[in-house]
């Protein structure tokens, strides 16, 4: 499994953009796709962030994994689905 760079758990089935991990070093913002190819479109089932959509919305501004994750923690870290919920 991939892991999740907004939460750092291990629940993603597929990696979240083709070009993964980042290069060292390479500044990356979103919209991701723009530095790291096709996204996954996957949702994280820990924190819910969309790869390929959270980051590039259209209608709304874009989220970093940063921002998200600041965001996620403030709200008390909630499973985004708790069917595969382990802790
Ligand atoms: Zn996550």
């Amino acid at each position: 499994m991939d892991k999740c760079p907004v939460c750092c758990t291990s629940f993603l089935t597929v990696q979240p953009y083709e070009m993964w991990p980042p290069p060292a070093g390479l500044p990356i913002r979103p919209p991701y796709r723009d530095y790291l190819g096709q996204p996954s479109y996957e949702v994280c089932p820990r924190c819910g962030f969309e790869f390929g959509n959270d980051d590039d919305p259209g209608t709304a501004p874009p989220v970093s994994f940063y921002q998200y994750r600041a965001e996620w923690e403030a709200k008390g870290r909630p499973w985004f689905d708790k069917s595969v919920m382990q802790e």
